[in-house]
């Protein structure tokens, strides 16, 4: 069951699974169905009328009480981070899981059943590229109960994971890559574990009427109760970081980052996938696509091309936006993964070149020279670049805004330009560029 992990995936065909729910006992039959490309997983509730749907998003995060409910309107489903970690983790990104109750099967209290259903209903590529979370700064969030959540720039997705019980009682740490594999075998059977001091008031309540030592490790004192021996010897923290994986695929994206946790628990979950939510609605804001102007100050791709005799994939200037003065104007180009450049810089971990986005600079200054020249008839050398700059990483998706100003030209034959590019409002790179000119 192979997963390419640029791309989209689905469930082959849909497969089902019965069991009970923890909170009221009830008897559940889950099914998972395949959905297309950018519908996300859905969860149906086929025991209401009219069968409501609820995208599991953090937006529809409703409660984080020992499990993670969410809601729209008034329709609820408990518990979803199991399956929800499963499907993120085996590399499902489109699924409707259908249940007939308002909670899926608790199984085991692991992934296990889940990592299981979905390999009977196997896992089907889709033809539109995944969406992914780039942590470009460390970000983080910490509670009043100790938890506290690190986000650091990692190529791959990774959690470093530190758990520990009431007076640090078993304490334990582990760190993985999240890959399909390494879920399946390391995390997926880690069973949920409970301290008896915690529950012991909700049985009173009657709250946990599906709960036994059938799906739960009941911890009291120094005694671990369970039905069957521990899976490993720190299985407590390996079902920390399926609760972390589970809670944080609400945010509807891979993550490309390392998530380091400290005691982690469903707020502090829900609070980092908010925050990563956050971050990445700022980013889109700010680099939505304008609208362009043409004809009036700007030019469109084929006036562009009338002046630069560059073409793909050495064209590095989509747009003029428009021209400020005659010596000064703003050129845009939108960087997709399609780039030829991505493939080899560096497979896996794609960033713009430094060099390519000094090119971008130059032709954006060439197009001013060009402009001022009033003839296309003579041939613009790159002569040297000065005070070059590389702040930001440019990343695939991402929009370049191409400042350039012509500085100095002396007689016919030579200028200068001060260049920077900005994303996302911010200064990604900056040069000062020499040209002199030839006759073609
Ligand atoms: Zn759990």
């Amino acid at each position: 069951m192979a997963v390419t992990p640029e791309l989209q995936h689905t469930v082959s065909k849909t497969a089902s699974l019965s069991g009970t729910s923890l909170h009221t006992g009830e008897k559940v039959t889950l099914k998972l169905h395949p959905a297309p490309a950018d519908h996300g997983i859905k969860f149906r509730r086929k025991d209401l009328q009219d069968e409501p749907t609820i995208d599991a998003k953090i937006e529809n995060l409703k409660t984080v009480e020992r499990a993670t409910t969410i809601g729209e309107g008034a329709v609820r489903v408990h518990t979803v981070e199991h399956a929800l970690a499963a499907l993120w983790a085996m590399g499902v990104d489109n699924a409707i899981v259908e249940m007939d109750a308002n909670e899926p099967p608790i199984g085991d209290g692991s992934a296990q059943a889940y990592v299981d259903l979905i390999k009977r209903a196997g896992v089907t590529a889709q033809e539109e590229p995944r969406k992914f979370f780039d942590v470009r700064d460390t970000m983080h969030v910490e509670s009043k109960t100790g938890a506290l959540l690190i986000l650091l720039p990692d190529d791959k997705f990774r959690i470093s994971c530190t758990q520990a019980g009431p007076n640090n009682r078993f304490a334990q740490f582990l760190s993985v890559e999240v890959t399909p594999a390494v879920f399946e075998r390391e995390i997926a059977p880690a069973r949920t574990f409970v301290f008896y001091e915690d529950v012991k008031p909700l049985m009173d309540k009657n709250l946990i009427r599906g709960g036994s030592l059938e799906n739960a490790i009941v911890v009291r004192g120094e005694a671990v109760l369970s039905k069957e021996p521990l899976r490993f010897p720190d299985e407590f923290v390996r079902h920390k970081i399926l609760d972390i994986i589970g809670d944080l695929a609400l945010i509807g994206r891979r993550i490309r980052g390392h998530v380091v946790a400290v005691k982690p628990g469903h707020a502090s979950n829900a609070d980092l996938a908010r925050a990563i939510t956050r971050e990445q609605t700022r980013r889109s804001a700010v680099a939505a696509p304008r609208t362009i102007p043409t004809g009036d100050g700007g030019l469109d791709t084929d006036q562009v091309m009338q002046i630069l005799p560059h073409r793909f994939p050495f064209l590095m200037v989509d747009r003029i936006l428009s021209f400020e003065t005659e010596t000064k104007c703003v050129g845009v180009k939108t960087v997709t993964i399609n780039e030829p450049f991505f493939q080899g810089h560096f497979p896996g971990h794609p960033v713009m070149p430094g060099v390519m986005q000094v090119e971008a600079m130059a032709q954006v200054a060439s197009i001013l020279l060009f402009k001022l020249a009033k003839t296309t008839s003579r041939i613009g050398y790159f002569m040297s670049a000065d005070e070059v700059k590389f702040r930001k990483p440019v990343l695939p998706g991402d929009t370049i805004f191409i400042h350039a100003e012509l500085t100095k030209s002396r007689g016919e034959r030579l200028a200068k330009a001060k260049c920077h590019c900005v994303v996302n409002d911010a200064i990604v790179s900056e040069a000062e560029l020499m040209f002199t000119f030839l006759d073609k």
